[in-house]
């Protein structure tokens, strides 16, 4: 699917430099083709939210929100601690039970 769009987005951007070209080539000045750009197509980068382990960086699960990837951390078992604004996973949490239970 992503594959067949940037593929999309190529063709698009050629025929678009091809009919600028030769908009230059008719009117004899090269600097034409420089307005090409202004209707080429550039393939934007999707956006995500998630939570970010601060044991060990792993991520958690993705959202389009903030809010949506604290609220699918919590349920995935997450820590969350909104003083510090910290977030642990699992097993981050578990190693740390451990330790508190060791000492
Ligand atoms: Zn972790």
């Amino acid at each position: 699917m992503r594959d067949k769009s940037i593929i999309a987005i190529l063709v698009y951007n050629i025929i678009v430099v091809f009919i600028f070209a030769a908009l230059a080539l008719l009117f004899s000045y090269w600097w034409i083709v420089l307005f090409g750009i202004l209707f080429m197509c550039f393939p934007k980068t999707v956006k995500y939210h998630c939570r970010v382990c601060d044991g060990c960086g792993a991520k958690g699960p993705k959202a389009d929100t903030k809010e949506e990837a604290l609220r699918l951390a919590l349920i995935a078992g997450w820590t969350h601690n909104p003083l510090s604004d910290s977030d642990y996973c699992p097993e981050c949490r578990a190693k740390d039970f451990a330790n508190k239970t060791q000492e």
